[in-house]
């Protein structure tokens, strides 16, 4: 009989040549806990979801009652869903008021999708700007504005009348002209190994867009629900979109994603033609349950708040001859090393001193530290105290470098 680990390499399409092969029971709070009687701090909250760890009682208690009500019932947008209405109005509240507006769909690409294609509609343009390094997602349109072309070159033909440019390059501004849709922007750059806009970067970018008539998108997939600190980074920032798009943390653990905008700009998905984005599965009423569940625990435990200490106390602890820099704000950090091959030494080796790990896409010197915001000051300087013995590891033997 094959075991687990067999059937997962036989039977599950593979995305790499070294899958963590982790095999997981059970995960609770900051922990996952493995078939083989180990348990594992979560650093990494896979990836930026579980921001009130994994299965928050409330969160759970709330799957298994809207389970226990009715599943899925209808294709979006037909059907009077407490979940969705509930969970729309919330956010609607805790959101700009221009931002009062939600199309729920069932992830972080297809919210940018749907956000590409609100923008070129609003519009009637098809320019859209995007910047280097940036992610938004695997889908054909989120490839398409992708800041790497390593990742975009391989499935060309791809959408065309997209534009990159520098991402804190003044001179990306000019590109934004009267024929751009919209420009798509992380505030805070996840996947180029958290990277901050400079010299206000993002308002000069909303004034241009505003001058030109385009929409300004930001992709808060990853920094949304307090993991820079702020609820959103647009809090953080004081600018606020045309578009927002949220996902990851937005279903507390289930799969969900959305775009939100104004009710003026939203409506233009209602005719010519209708139907402007359909989904079957989109704001299924179980992840809505859940988001809403684990947006009430980020409110009622202060988990916003108490981020920016926690950071502070990894930026304490982790001093250590391999550690260049750690950059970042709140619970999204980069731990960079003074060599990309530590990074991947650290990485590979992290189960062994108990934590998970994760690289950033398009940051080779540094790894991921994003846990859930519920981590105690304790288990972080567990955690730190776990990686600085990975880090002399990795330093005192060159052959596992
Ligand atoms: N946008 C950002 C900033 C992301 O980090 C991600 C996923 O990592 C996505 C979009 C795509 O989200 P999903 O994987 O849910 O499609």
């Amino acid at each position: 009989m094959l075991t687990n680990r067999q059937l997962f390499l036989r039977y599950l399409a593979q995305t790499s040549s070294a899958p963590m092969m982790l095999e997981i029971i059970r995960a609770e709070g900051v922990f996952l806990y493995g078939t083989d009687g180990k348990k594992y701090l979560d650093l990494i909250s896979g990836v930026s979801v579980s921001n009130v760890g994994h299965s928050h009682p409330k969160v759970v208690e709330a799957v298994k009652n809207q389970v226990g009500s009715y599943m899925h019932l209808m294709v979006y947008g037909e059907i009077i869903q407490s979940p969705q209405v509930n969970y729309a109005e919330r956010l609607a509240g805790i959101l700009p008021p221009q931002l009062d507006t939600c199309y729920f769909v069932n992830s972080g690409s297809e919210a940018v999708e749907g956000a590409l294609k609100l923008a070129k509609r609003f519009t009637g343009r098809s320019r859209i700007i995007f910047f280097k390094n940036s992610y938004h997602g695997s889908t054909h349109g989120a490839l398409s504005v992708q800041g790497s072309e390593l990742y975009r070159n391989a499935f060309r033909p791809l959408l065309p009348d997209t534009f990159q440019v520098g991402f804190n390059d003044e001179k990306s501004l000019d590109s934004i002209d009267n024929n751009t849709a919209c420009v798509i922007i992380e505030p805070v750059q996840g996947e180029a190994g958290v990277i901050y806009p400079e010299n206000a970067f993002l308002e000069k970018i909303r004034k241009r867009c505003s001058s030109k008539g385009a929409l300004l998108i930001f992709d808060e997939i990853q920094t949304g629900f307090g993991r820079t600190g702020f609820m959103f980074a647009i809090d953080r920032f004081g600018v606020i979109p045309d578009i927002l798009l949220l996902a990851k943390a937005l279903g507390g653990g289930m799969p969900l994603g959305a775009f939100i905008s104004s009710k003026e700009i939203m409506s233009i998905l209602v005719s010519n033609p209708p139907l402007g984005h359909i989904t079957t599965f989109g704001g299924h009423p179980v992840c809505c349950a859940a988001g809403l569940a684990s947006l009430n625990v980020i409110i009622e435990e202060n988990l916003v708040e108490s981020c920016n200490q926690k950071s502070a106390l990894f930026k304490m602890e982790l001093i250590h001859p391999l550690i260049s820099e750690v950059r970042g704000e709140g619970l999204l950090l980069a731990v960079q090393l003074i060599d990309p091959e530590y990074v991947q030494f650290v990485i590979a080796n992290a189960p062994d001193y108990g934590l998970i790990l994760d690289y950033f896409l398009f940051c080779s010197n540094a790894f991921r530290i994003a846990p859930p915001l519920i981590i105690s000051e304790d288990e972080i300087s567990m955690a730190c105290r776990q990686l600085k013995m990975l880090l002399d590891d990795a330093m005192n033997n060159p052959k596992k470098k």
